[in-house]
Formats: C-alpha cells, sequence, structure tokens
C-alpha cells in the first residue's frame, strides 16, 4: 500500500504541480496564523489596504484581483522589510448593484449577498492574498452599520447632516436619485435610461464646508498626481465676486398699469438685490443681461404678466432634464421674464432672462451674461438677439469692430469700453473693480467652489436606515446613540416604485416608532444613506473588528493609522476618495481622531484589457479568474497579471502569453530542486544575482512589477545558461525575491530548502554592491595601428559594445572621420581601426 504513495510522492518531487502546493500552503497558512497580524504589539505597522470590492454574483473580477496582487505583493514587501503588516479585506454589500441584481434574480439581497460573499472569500483565498481574515468585514452586517449610522449622527450634531427640498436627478427605470457623477450624458450610469429632474426632501452632508481644506491638503499628499488632479478639479476652487444687481421697479421703468401681478407671485415692493458669483469681475462693463435658474426662488415674483405662460412652460421642460445634460447642452433655450436689473457699474437696465444652462446648484443660482467674452452666453446672445459688447481685448484689436467669437483670453488683454478701468490688465482690473463695487456697497470678493453638498439618501432598500425619527411635537429628532443599529427589516417586497419614497416607507409597523423625546407617536425617516457613507470609514473599521462597543479602538486606530499605504482605481478619485477624506476630518474635528487625512500614500493602479479590447459582459471576454487559476495556477496567474504592463498603467491580458510566466516559475521549481549545495557558486551568475537582487528591491516599492518580473526571469536564463546546474547559493535568493508574486511556489521551495518556518518571516536578501558591480576591462585603441588611447567597457563586452565606447571617447574619435573600413577586435585587450 506505500508504494504508490511514494512514487506519487517522488513524482510530486520532480514536478511542480501548483494545484497540490497551493492548497497545501493555504492551508497550512490558516492552521499557522501565518497571515494573522498581532496589532496590538506588531513592530513598525505597515497598514496595506486596497479597495473593498463589491461582492457581485458574477465572483470576483479580474480587475479586482489585478489591484488586490498589486496590493499583496506590496504589503508581503514590506512584511519581509521587517514591518509587521495588516491587509485586510471586507465587502461593499450595499447599494444598488445589490438590489437591482436580486431584483433581477427574484432572490431576497438578504440571502443573495451571503453566498456572494462566501464565493468572493473562496476565490480570494484561491488567490493567495495575505489576508488576515479574522478583520474580515461587511457593510451589510448590523454590527458595522450601527457606525456607518453613529457616524451620520456625528455629522448631526455638529451641524454637517441637514435636510433640504432640492432638484435630483431621477432615475426612471432604477426609480432612484443619482448623484451627478451618476449620469453620463444625460443618462443613468447603472441602466442607461435618460434621466429626469425630480424635488425631494433629501439629507445632505455639508462637504462644502471643508473644500477649502480638502483642496489645500492635496498639496502635501503623497498620492498619485493624477488622482489629485482628479480632486483639484472636482472641488473646483475658483476665485471672484459676489456682485448684486438691483431689480428695477418695473411700474417705474415700463410706465404702464398693465403690469398687475398673478397669485403666484407678487412683485417685490421692497428694494430686491440679484446676487450673482462671477470669476471675470473685469467684464461687468460688458454684462448686458442676467440669467436665473428656471428654479431660482425669485423667478415667479419678478415675471410679469405677459411672460408669466412662457415662463411656466419652460419651467415645466427644464425639470424634465437632469442636471448633467442641463450644463452640457448645446442648444442654447431660454425665456425673458420681463424684469431688468441695473449694472452696477454702467448703471443701466439689463433684461432679466431664465435658461437652463444656469443651475440652482452651483454659485447663486444666477449669473451676469458677459455675451463678448464667455462661449455660452455668446451663444445665447446669438440666439436670442441681445447685444454683444467687447470689454477686453489684445493688443491690436479693433476694440469697436463686432465680435466674431467670445474673446475669452486673458494673457496680454487690456479692458477696453470699461469706464475708468479702461486700459488695465484683466487681472489688475478684476480686483480694481472688484473694490470699487465693493465700496458702493455692490459687491465682495468672495472665493467659490465647483464642488457641492453630499446627497445622502437614497429612496431605496438595501442600505442602513438613516437615524433620524420625525415627532410632530419634537420636530427632527435623532434617534439616541443607545439606540443603534437602526435595522433595517427584512421585507418582501423591496421594489421600488413611482412615488419616489423608500419601500420601507410601505412598512408601517417599521417606521412608526415612540418619540425618544416626548414618547409621542412619530415616524422613522424611510430613506436609507448612499452606498458611499458605508465605504467613507470602512479603513477605520477593519483594525477594531473585535470591538462591539466602539467603531474603533483608540489605541489601535493611533498604532496603525492613518493607512500607510492605500491603492485602488482611479474611478473612485472624486466619489470615495473624496468623502472618506472629508469624513476623517470631521471625526478629527470632532476630537475622534488624532489625524485628518486618512491614506498617508495613495497608488491608482492601471486597467487591464483583454487583446486591446475592453472586458466586458456584453463582448463575452471577460477574464474569469477561476479558470485561469485552475490551469496554470495562482501563482502563475498573479505573476501573469503584474507582468502584463506598468501596474499604474495597466496592460493587454492575452492568453497565449500566460504560458511564459509558468515556464519561467517551471524553470525556478526545477532549478531549486536540482541545485548543488557542494562546492562554490559561479562569480558571474552571483555577479548577476546582486544586480537582480537590487533591481527587485527598487522596482517593489516602485509598484514597478513588470521590470521586476523581467529582470528575475533574466537572471533565471544566466542561472540555467546550458542547462548548467545550478548552484543552491544562486538560486536560493531567488526562491525570496520571487515570493511577493508566487508566495505558494516560494514557501514550497523553502521548505524544501530545508528551511523551517513562513519565507515570509525569513527576511530579505540583502544585495552586495562589490558583487553587484561589473567587472570592467581596459581596451588600448589603435586608429591605423597607432595607440590613441583606452576604453573600459564590461568584461565579456563584443565588438559593437567596444566599438561605441572607443567612439564616445572625443580624443579617439577625432581620428575617426567617418565609420571605419575595417575593425579588428581581440576581446578584453584590443580594437583596431582602419579608417
Ligand atoms: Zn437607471
Ligand atoms: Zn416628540
Amino acid at each position: 500500500m506505500t508504494e504508490p504513495l511514494d512514487r506519487a510522492a517522488a513524482a510530486h518531487q520532480a514536478e511542480y504541480d501548483p494545484a497540490v502546493i497551493e492548497r497545501k500552503w493555504q492551508d497550512r497558512w490558516d492552521a499557522n496564523g501565518t497571515n494573522r497580524t498581532d496589532l496590538a504589539s506588531g513592530v513598525r505597522p505597515f497598514y496595506a489596504l486596497m479597495m473593498f470590492p463589491y461582492p457581485s454574483a458574477e465572483g470576483l473580477h479580474v480587475g479586482n484581483l489585478f489591484a488586490f496582487t498589486g496590493n499583496d505583493i506590496y504589503g508581503r514587501f514590506q512584511r519581509l522589510q521587517g514591518h509587521t503588516v495588516f491587509e485586510p479585506i471586507g465587502f461593499d454589500a450595499f447599494g444598488i448593484h445589490s438590489e437591482n441584481f436580486a431584483l433581477k434574480v427574484g432572490t431576497h439581497p438578504a440571502d443573495l449577498i451571503p453566498r456572494n460573499i462566501d464565493n468572493f472569500r473562496r476565490q480570494l483565498k484561491a488567490a493567495g492574498l495575505m489576508v488576515d481574515w479574522q478583520h474580515e468585514l461587511s457593510t451589510t452586517d448590523p454590527a458595522y452599520y450601527k457606525w456607518t449610522q453613529w457616524l451620520f449622527l456625528q455629522l448631526y450634531k455638529r451641524g454637517l447632516a441637514y435636510r433640504k427640498r432640492a432638484a435630483v436627478n431621477w432615475c426612471p427605470n432604477d426609480k432612484t436619485v443619482l448623484a451627478n457623477e451618476q449620469v453620463i450624458a444625460g443618462e443613468c450610469e447603472r441602466c442607461g435610461a435618460k434621466v429626469e429632474q425630480r424635488f425631494l426632501e433629501q439629507w445632505f452632508f455639508r462637504i462644502t464646508d471643508y473644500a477649502g481644506r480638502l483642496l489645500a491638503n492635496l498639496d502635501w499628499l503623497d498620492w498619485s498626481e493624477s488622482t489629485k488632479l482628479a480632486q483639484r478639479n472636482w472641488i473646483g476652487r475658483s476665485d471672484g465676486a459676489e456682485v448684486s444687481f438691483r431689480v428695477q421697479d418695473l411700474e417705474e421703468l415700463v410706465g404702464t398699469a398693465t403690469i398687475a401681478h398673478g397669485a403666484t407671485g407678487e412683485f417685490p415692493t421692497e428694494p430686491t438685490d440679484i446676487t450673482v458669483f462671477t470669476t471675470r469681475p473685469d467684464t461687468i462693463f460688458g454684462a448686458t443681461y442676467l440669467v436665473l435658474a428656471p428654479e431660482h426662488p425669485l423667478v415667479d415674483a419678478l415675471t410679469t404678466d405677459e411672460q408669466r405662460q412662457d415662463v411656466a412652460d419652460y419651467k415645466r421642460r427644464t425639470a424634465k432634464q437632469d442636471i448633467v445634460s442641463r450644463k452640457v447642452n448645446k442648444d442654447k433655450t431660454g425665456v425673458f421674464t420681463g424684469a431688468f436689473a441695473t449694472n452696477p457699474a454702467t448703471g443701466r437696465p439689463i433684461p432679466i432672462w431664465i435658461a437652463d444652462y444656469v443651475l440652482m446648484e452651483y454659485g447663486t443660482g444666477a449669473i451676469m451674461a458677459v455675451p463678448g467674452h464667455d462661449e455660452r452666453d455668446f451663444e445665447f446672445a446669438k440666439e436670442f438677439d441681445l447685444p454683444i459688447p467687447r470689454v477686453v481685448a489684445g493688443s491690436g484689436v479693433n476694440v469697436h469692430a463686432p465680435l466674431e467669437a467670445p474673446y475669452t483670453d486673458t494673457a496680454d488683454a487690456r479692458l477696453v469700453n470699461s469706464g475708468e478701468f479702461t486700459g488695465l490688465p484683466v487681472d489688475e482690473g478684476k480686483r480694481r473693480i472688484t473694490a470699487w463695487l465693493a465700496e458702493r456697497g455692490h459687491a465682495r470678493a468672495v472665493v467659490n467652489y465647483r464642488l457641492h453638498d453630499w446627497c445622502i439618501s437614497r429612496q431605496r432598500y438595501w442600505g442602513p436606515p438613516i437615524p433620524i425619527i420625525y415627532c410632530d411635537n419634537c420636530g427632527t429628532v435623532p434617534v439616541p446613540e443607545a439606540d443603534l443599529p437602526v435595522e433595517l427589516p427584512y421585507v418582501e417586497d423591496f421594489k421600488p416604485d413611482d412615488t419616489g419614497v423608500s419601500p420601507l416607507a410601505r412598512v408601517e409597523s417599521w417606521y412608526r416608532v415612540a418619540c425618544p423625546l416626548c414618547a409621542g407617536q412619530a415616524r422613522r425617516e424611510t430613506d436609507v444613506s448612499d452606498t458611499f457613507l458605508d465605504s467613507a470609514w470602512y479603513f477605520l473599521r477593519y483594525p477594531s473588528t473585535d470591538f462591539a462597543d466602539v467603531p474603533f479602538d483608540p489605541e489601535l486606530t493611533e498604532k496603525w493609522l492613518p493607512v500607510t499605504s492605500y491603492i485602488g482605481g482611479n474611478e473612485h478619485a472624486v466619489l470615495h476618495l473624496l468623502y472618506s477624506r472629508f469624513v476623517t476630518m470631521v471625526l478629527h474635528d470632532a476630537g475622534q481622531l488624532s489625524f485628518e487625512e486618512p491614506y498617508e500614500r495613495f497608488r491608482a493602479h492601471g486597467m487591464i484589457v483583454r487583446e486591446g479590447a475592453k472586458m466586458s459582459k456584453s463582448r463575452g471576454n471577460v477574464v474569469n479568474p477561476d479558470e485561469y487559476v485552475e490551469r496554470w495556477g495562482a501563482d502563475t496567474f498573479r505573476t501573469y497579471l503584474m507582468y502584463l504592463g506598468p501596474y499604474e498603467e495597466g496592460g493587454d491580458f492575452r492568453d497565449q502569453s500566460v504560458v511564459g510566466v509558468r515556464r519561467f516559475l517551471d524553470r525556478l521549481w526545477a532549478s531549486a530542486i536540482d541545485a548543488a549545495s557542494d562546492g562554490a557558486p559561479e562569480p558571474a551568475v552571483m555577479r548577476k544575482l546582486h544586480q537582480t537582487i537590487r533591481k527587485v528591491s527598487t522596482d517593489i516599492p516602485a509598484l514597478s512589477y513588470n521590470t521586476a518580473i523581467a529582470a528575475m526571469m533574466e537572471y533565471m536564463n544566466v542561472v540555467r545558461r546550458g542547462e548548467r546546474v545550478s548552484h543552491r547559493d544562486e538560486v536560493e535568493p531567488l526562491v525570496q525575491l520571487v515570493s511577493p508574486f508566487a508566495p505558494h511556489l516560494a514557501e514550497e521551495l523553502w521548505e524544501r530548502l530545508g528551511h523551517d518556518g513562513s519565507i515570509f518571516d525569513a527576511g530579505w536578501p540583502t544585495f552586495d554592491a562589490a558583487l553587484a558591480a561589473e567587472d570592467l576591462v581596459t581596451l588600448a585603441v589603435q586608429v591605423n595601428g597607432k595607440m590613441r588611447g583606452t576604453v573600459q567597457v564590461p568584461n565579456g563586452s563584443g565588438q559593437e559594445a567596444a566599438l561605441e565606447a572607443a567612439l564616445a571617447e572625443p580624443a579617439i574619435a577625432k581620428f575617426v572621420p567617418a565609420a571605419p573600413r575595417k575593425v579588428i577586435f581581440v576581446p578584453g585587450r584590443l580594437l583596431n581601426l582602419v579608417v
């Protein structure tokens, strides 16, 4: 009975069989707690965070694995450098993706999600990640979202959570509000339906209060430049002025009695100002009309009877559009309100219009239109035949000629037709005109941001209920912290409908509740919070998953945070990454955290495509990690993914290229198994080894994984040159170098080389600079038989390298006016050129 087993063992000894050794080491890691982090007493803490996945029913996407493997290599490398590394993972399992899928397949998300998570966990374990599974979390776990709700209350307490009726993007298909970022070219990012506009009472977070800080800190954060740029643009600081335009009394202006006002709005009897924000106060002499957002609160009051019907029709049409298409709309439309305001610079009356290209969500919901120097205002003025004066010009321009196109250049431009400011450069004009208007009470200098407050209400089912209670006596009452979590009830019918209210509003037994203050009958908020709130703080929870009584333990948090390294996709540059910075700042200000930035270092990884095409279900070209792990082994798949291209740029997945990486690991295996222990290693091989150690040690921290792998492959070729038998000292350090990429293989070979314990506790090979240095030889260089100098070249250099080195010496090159007719080369000694 023992003989076949021995034979199997012998065969296993000779052949690299990933299926066997990967299972063996995953079990071993579990049993020995190899990947468990000693959070309390670990030394040199290194928190290697990756963006946690949404556990879809399709299973782990190869893009996830690409991201996670890159993080895992970095984390393993840091551990080999002597850090205690914490590499946790969890599941971002709330939200509309899960809910929509549950609706599609007719399964409740509460039943579906645990199954998906089980599948993800299996796949992640099979990939050999150094994850500490004891700290796994899911945002759908009441023990987690209790603290998501707590976070809402902290913001509420600090006056940073507020409720207002707001125009929102509404997807008629998903029946939910969408953030602006989720509307792509007027369509729902998820389902492609044309997005509409609705008005709903919504909860918002005042992230705009933090705009200045969020922007300023980007200057010192060690983040990918592309990510910082995306955040800067998103926050969108602009310096300018708020300028007030006094609305003219209509009766006085028009002097007729025909202007009577209807029931919807009385013409203001008090003097009324319309305030606009502008980044170009220098152009105010060219402001020939005002435009209000159709939703602007003054519109009804300003509108004359003659214009009332047109204005009402236009407002109705606008309400059907989403906010994003309104911004990018090519066709300019609008309606005159019948009212006028005074331009405070010229003193002249200018008409007040409404148009959909002005949004209530930005600035003050009103603009001064300067058609001569603004693209959209120019198109609008052309469309409606409004005057287009020029007030800025470059040198040599005829300032009286009509403008054929808006003039938006400001460099070297000066003000023209601008009263006493004519002739000033633009920047000085801005300052002087703002000061002049301010003196007369018409303006103030302000900084404005493109960023708007974060709408966190979702009229859906699958999320944490917002912890607020409405009482007729007491008004809006936060749920007492002691009553958290407000658990999401199991509701059979969780399908959203067209009413715009959450499915929870149909569950009376749940939303009827006693008021925490007066015990009278009250009603729960039935909206749930945005998924991005779940993920805005998950990195704080990981080290503290063992604690039920606090969201994050102060001591562990102080020790492990901020996150040392965060790796993820740039698709989250302006949502998740901005929201989590905001939340961290708020908790810092509340005295809960000692730091105000959550991630010390962030690197955005690239995207992978397949055979040059984007991977998508509809194309049918999605790589299923399971198939590849099964066929080639996780180590080969991991290494191949990292070999595709520069990690921060991504690469092109090609099936036929996997085999090359597998061949490399096969050869490494064979070399280690067959390595000789007696005798001495070959000096030339050792020199290459130390050069390889140096290269891999600098490439990994730079996330230059593909070049590190290429260097190891090159070294492998040197080791195996001429099918020579390798020496143990030549191979063992390579096993260490490859360990972050191919952890199972490395552990197995490490054990077979006679070591106890995990290779990941054995440190990193050091390189010897002297050994790594190339041997140089000195060549005598003759031209037409005459000695003209010497050059140094690496030992073993060929004729071409020698010639190149010789011609790079000016003292020699001056005797070689043209390409030599003949070259005589004696390796290591002499180069003779015949010219
Ligand atoms: Zn949709
Ligand atoms: Zn009450």
